[in-house]
């Protein structure tokens, strides 16, 4: 790539500037919205090659045009590493996100109309498990489980019993803003007694799976999808994974079900994503993730918030910051005006409206990529602390917003590495 003419730049300075300024915020500052991450620049090469050109309905030797004989490469590449990473029988990795993943799967597990049992949107799941605008709450009947009130944990004895009451045809496990690891095996024994499928979506956590440090659903569920991009440190994308004898269904659901033609750089960039998360340098980094998850909750825990459950077994935390006199609304609006960037987010059993809720989600993932560790859990910790008690103080905010400049200097993101010129930084 080196002496590559940046062609964005010369052909279309107007989009070009965007992306610039983008490349520069995610440098500058400190990333801990715990669904994202910084992917690596082979995976980014890959993403932006030349296979974005090709058509490929249809999946490897059985597609619906000619000229597939690369792509059906790439995508047979991707399709035995995934099976490597968690033991699957049979994997699906064309889903162009985790939402599409997730359609699938119950255009292949269920009917119209039946019930599916999942976790409430406002204690930690996700719009794709109900929610009455998604798809998934306008075509099937979702009934919703949540976390016992004494201690934020995953209600059983409320599975169990509405389980038994509602007799789903699916349930589904797996969260958005849960900050413990999910016991599937008790999921699946719940859903044998009531003669339920079992969909477990770790679109969060999948990384922490592929290194081994969170329990692998695969072998207890009969579906499991995820997105690449969380934890799992890929490109923007979904995969669905499933035993053998719904290989067929799965894959008929995918395409031509929910979607057409594959996008073949994003499964090749996968394939590289796969590759990496193979290396025993990503069982180093996942551990790392959780590391410095526990060392900022419990930096922030002693600073004077409360911790939904009072912790983390994961990548993620949910910060109730209502002990200090605020919402979650200027919380994150504040951390913003700092370089750290986080999302409002509700508690369980919210008092407060969506749109100003309680907490913020926290999570380590893109800190730890760019090499993070304790000490600067440490800082980052303390600094959010010092704003948070002082959000309308002009000099703390200033202050906090050069401290946050001076340490992501040190870190330099992924995509530093490629070529200058392809992915110059702006001035900043
Ligand atoms: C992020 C997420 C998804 C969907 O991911 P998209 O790629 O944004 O569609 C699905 N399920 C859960 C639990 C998630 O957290």
């Amino acid at each position: 790539m080196n002496g590559t003419p940046n062609f964005v730049e010369q052909d279309d300075p107007e989009v070009w500037s965007a992306v610039a300024a983008e490349q520069t915020r995610q440098q500058d500052g400190l990333e801990m919205i715990a669904s994202e991450n910084f992917t690596s620049p082979a995976v980014m090469q890959a993403v932006g090659s030349v296979l974005t050109n090709k058509y490929a309905e249809g999946y490897p030797g059985h597609r619906y045009y000619g000229g597939c004989e690369f792509v059906d490469k790439v995508e047979d590449l991707a399709r035995d590493r995934l099976k490597a990473l968690f033991g699957a029988e049979h994997v699906n990795v064309q889903p162009h996100s985790g939402s599409q993943a997730n359609s699938a799967v119950y255009l292949t597990a269920i009917q119209p109309g039946d019930t599916v049992l999942a976790f409430d949107l406002a204690h930690g799941g996700h719009l794709t498990h109900g929610m009455k605008l998604n798809s998934s709450g306008i075509f099937y009947r979702f009934v919703h489980y949540g976390v016992r009130r004494d201690n934020q944990l995953l209600d059983f004895d409320q599975i169990v019993s509405l389980a038994r009451e509602h007799k789903p045809k699916l349930i589904v496990a797996g969260a958005s803003a849960y900050p413990r690891e999910i016991p599937h095996g008790r999921f699946a024994e719940i859903a044998r007694e009531v003669g339920a499928k079992l969909l477990v979506d770790m679109a969060h956590y999948s990384g922490l799976v592929a290194a081994g440090i969170h329990d692998n659903p695969v072998p207890v569920a009969d579906f499991v999808t995820s997105t690449t991009h969380k934890t799992l440190r890929g490109p923007r994308g979904g995969i669905a994974m499933c035993r053998a004898e719904n290989a067929k269904a799965l894959d008929r659901s995918v395409f031509p079900g929910t979607q057409g033609g594959p996008l073949m750089h994003v499964i090749a960039g996968k394939a590289v994503a796969f590759g990496e998360a193979l290396k025993p340098e990503f069982k180093r980094y996942a551990q790392d993730v959780v590391d410095n998850a526990r060392t900022l909750a419990a930096c922030l825990a002693s600073g004077g918030v409360n911790l939904v459950s009072g912790g983390t077994d994961n990548h993620l935390m949910l910060v109730d910051v209502t002990p200090l006199g605020i919402g979650g609304k200027l919380a994150e609006e504040v951390l913003d005006r700092c370089g750290i960037t986080c999302n409002k987010n509700m508690i369980p059993f919210d008092s407060r409206k969506p749109m100003d809720p309680s907490g913020i989600r926290l999570g380590t993932p893109a800190l730890t990529t760019r090499g993070m560790g304790a000490a600067e859990m440490k800082q980052v910790a303390a600094w959010i602390l010092r704003v948070l008690k002082a959000p309308s103080d002009e000099q703390v905010i200033a202050t906090t917003k050069g401290d946050v400049a001076e340490l992501a200097d040190q870190f330099p993101v992924p995509a530093a590495k490629l070529e200058a010129g392809r992915f110059e930084t702006a001035s900043r």
